[in-house]
């Protein structure tokens, strides 16, 4: 049965990979709810090739990827292979949209150039960073009230300043409610990267806006870029998507399955015998 969403609402959900290495379970259990919520809706599935690191992506992963994915079982009605009304799909041919999202951001005084490195936040900070999150930005390059910023001659990054204190809510159509603090749980976030090349979290919001996908369904280790996305929209003025977060897929040791489990890519699977049907069978149990 069809499920129904709000009258003016045609369900479009999307798969969005980046190629920078061969697609394991973990991606195929994510993917596989994102095409059930697809059906379930009688909507539209969008794959979108998310290519924009130039030195992590290669061109034989999205040949893979996009091979793996049928081979799975994967349908999608738009992309980079068949094309469709809300294309390019390779986000690496869609630079000028991310440019224009970035001079808004910036007429808009919500952005700000940055010259640290990894390292030099890292030292900022003196301790060690644990977890999978990026760590805090510690402020060094922000302005202060009395202190516009001035464009450096050096790189920098564009980076997002983040309404310190605002919290950030949304409910997950897996999760539930969610709330988030601005410049507690995730800091200032670049935008807009050193080597002119938009990041992750404005391409992701950028994209998902100009393809109208009425839900995000992606793992759970992106809610609190969610968080992030969500200041995006609002300060570009966009109406964001419903979010659904899935669990994350582990190994028997309880390690989230990564790009690096090579032996639990779907190639090595397929060529050590396993069948589609059988994969599948094992996200139910
Ligand atoms: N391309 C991102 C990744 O592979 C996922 C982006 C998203 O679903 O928002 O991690």
């Amino acid at each position: 049965m069809i499920k129904q969403l709000a009258a003016d609402r045609i369900y479009r959900g999307r798969l969005a990979p980046s190629p920078t290495g061969y697609l394991h379970l973990g991606h195929a259990r994510t993917f596989w709810i994102a095409q059930q919520r697809a059906q379930e809706f009688g909507g539209t599935l969008v794959l979108r090739n998310e290519d924009l690191d130039r030195a992590r992506c290669k061109k034989e992963f999205v040949e893979a990827m996009i091979e793996d994915l049928r081979w799975f079982g994967f349908d999608w009605q738009e992309g980079p292979d068949c094309g469709g009304p809300f294309g390019p799909y390779n986000q690496s041919e869609r630079f000028d949209l991310y440019r224009g999202a970035l001079e808004k951001l910036r007429s808009g005084g919500f952005v700000y150039p940055c010259t640290c490195s990894r390292q030099d936040i890292l030292n900022a900070l003196g301790a060690p960073h644990e977890g999978d999150d990026e760590p805090i930005y510690p402020g060094t390059c922000r302005p202060t009230a009395n202190s516009a910023f001035r464009v450096p001659h050096s790189a920098f990054n564009w980076r997002f300043r983040v309404p310190d204190g605002d919290s950030v809510s949304f409910v997950d159509g897996h999760f539930g409610p969610q709330q988030f603090v601005a410049g507690k749980d995730f800091g200032d976030f670049v935008v807009w990267r050193h080597d002119d090349v938009a990041a992750y979290q404005l391409a992701v919001v950028a994209d998902d806006a100009a393809m109208r996908v009425t839900e995000v369904v992606r793992g759970a280790d992106l809610l609190l870029s969610t968080a992030r996305q969500l200041l995006l929209y609002r300060a570009l003025g966009l109406q964001p998507p419903d979010f659904y977060h899935c669990p994350l897929t582990t190994d028997e040791a309880g390690v989230r399955l990564a790009k690096r489990h090579d032996a639990l890519s779907l190639r090595a699977l397929r060529d050590g015998g396993e069948t589609p049907e059988t994969l599948r069978r094992r996200f139910a149990s």
